[in-house]
């Protein structure tokens, strides 16, 4: 079968595997239907040193199941599903507390062992409990907003749930990537009615009003937090939901954070020290967010995806096949696409 492997950054090919197989009971295999390229991709993709083996990549998909180990009960051949991007027993004291991502017996997609999602097909780990079966026909016009369910709308949720994001909270979004629209979705849904995105693509921030933005701040840096605080009578907002990871963006999020706020991070850190001293504590600011555990909420938001209130699905703006994979890579790296989805 073929699959996506990078080689290091700017090296990204899709080449011949060995077919996805059962390995332990526990285990099924799914050809996947639809797949993406995620904007965490992209940090291996700016900056992985050169090796020579490759490692396998991707992380979010549906499929279909092909094959099951008799350990699995609740799945079988021919079956729709989702695989949230962290692959989880779902039945440990961890993921029993809604933290799939610190599962004992899970595990990331691509590690050294494991296939990743950017393929033909995958064998899937711990299949019972990181695979959830969706109650639609593959031709589903719905399969681009279920596939947001594997990450990136899950990893928005995180972020407003975390946040504390309700009726009576403004939120500040900071980012309109592809998990910074979702947030804004997200922050919508769960009751906010002041929702101000920060952003500096035009196309990008009016699907952000699309899903729920009333103000939108291009400005950055002091600029943009001085723009946040005139527009909430120099408070800022309650919650703020950091989505780019950048050190940059966690500065303005701390910035643009009311007294006594929280600001939520979901961006993947690509810094280690953050300015959190005696300021944010005289202010009573709380830092929360982390890596989504997006098997926690799959059935959650798959129902509104369902009945069609919600459709995340629309933050993908290019579909490319299995081969195309390189460019896709380079066409979000060059921010020419704002999530590219496979269709292998
Ligand atoms: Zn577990």
């Amino acid at each position: 079968m073929r699959a996506t492997l990078i080689y290091g950054a700017h090296d990204v090919r899709v080449e011949d595997v060995p077919d996805a197989a059962l390995r332990e009971p526990t285990d099924a295999v799914v050809r996947v239907l639809r797949s993406c390229i995620c904007g965490s991709d992209l940090w291996p993709y700016g900056s992985m040193p050169a090796s020579e083996e490759g490692q396998r990549i991707g992380h979010e998909f549906i499929g279909i199941v092909e094959d099951a180990g008799r350990e699995v009960s609740g799945l079988k051949s021919g079956d729709l599903v989702v695989a949230p991007f962290v692959w989880a027993d779902n039945t440990c004291d961890f993921c029993t507390e809604g933290l799939q991502t610190s599962c004992r017996h899970g595990g990331p997609w691509g590690a050294p062992g494991v296939d990743g999602g950017q393929g033909e097909a995958v064998r899937v780990p711990q299949a019972q409990g990181t695979l959830v079966k969706l109650p639609v026909r593959q031709d589903s016009e719905l399969m681009a907003s279920l596939l947001t369910l594997s990450d990136v709308f899950c990893t928005g949720h995180h972020c407003a749930v975390t946040a504390g994001v309700g009726p009576r909270t403004t939120v500040t979004v900071i980012g309109d990537g592809a998990v910074g629209l979702s947030a804004v979705l997200a922050a919508k849904r769960l009751g906010a009615e002041r929702i101000l995105l920060m952003g500096r693509h035009k196309e990008r921030t009016d699907l952000g009003r699309d899903f729920g933005a009333t103000d939108v701040i291009a400005e950055r840096g002091d600029e943009g937090i001085e723009r946040v605080r005139e527009l909430t009578g120099g408070d800022g907002t309650h919650t703020v939901l950091e989505c780019v990871g950048t050190l940059p963006a966690a500065e303005m999020a701390l910035g643009v954070a009311r007294d006594g706020g929280v600001v939520s991070r979901v961006g993947a850190p690509q810094y280690t020290d953050m300015p959190f001293g005696f300021e944010e504590f005289w202010r009573n600011i709380t830092l929360t967010g982390g890596v989504a555990p997006a098997r926690a909420y799959i059935e959650e938001l798959m129902a509104d995806v369902l009945e069609g209130s919600i459709e995340p699905g629309r933050v993908f703006d290019r579909t490319i096949s299995l081969d195309e994979v390189a460019g896709g890579y380079r066409a979000m790296a060059d921010r020419q696409a704002l999530k590219v989805l496979i269709n292998p």
